[in-house]
């Protein structure tokens, strides 16, 4: 139930403008960095090989403003009904916004 809280909290807005707010730590210089993911328009969409099942997927690259200009990239994976189920980063670690 923990997770699931968790997720939800991230989701804010009405059905017809839900977006999720991620925030990762830079490795190389520890800066912040929020982005907003648009679970409207920045989904792609990934259709399984089993049962048709669509799902989504999206990559953001964020690079911070503080001067590193080291690439963070995050990946997302989300269920046919755009709930987040896996997200893994490279070049810095997520952290609770
Ligand atoms: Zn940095």
């Amino acid at each position: 139930m923990g997770i699931f809280r968790k997720f939800a909290s991230l989701v804010t807005g009405s059905p017809k403008d839900y977006s999720l707010w991620i925030a990762v730590k830079c490795d190389r210089c520890g800066e912040i960095i929020r982005t907003r993911v648009d679970l409207n328009n920045d989904l792609s969409a990934e259709y399984g090989e089993g049962e048709g099942e669509t799902a989504y997927y999206s990559r953001k690259v964020l690079i911070g403003k503080e001067g590193c200009y080291v690439p963070i990239e995050v990946e997302m994976k989300f269920d046919a009904r755009r709930n987040l189920v896996e997200k893994q980063v490279k070049g810095g670690k997520f952290v609770e916004d």
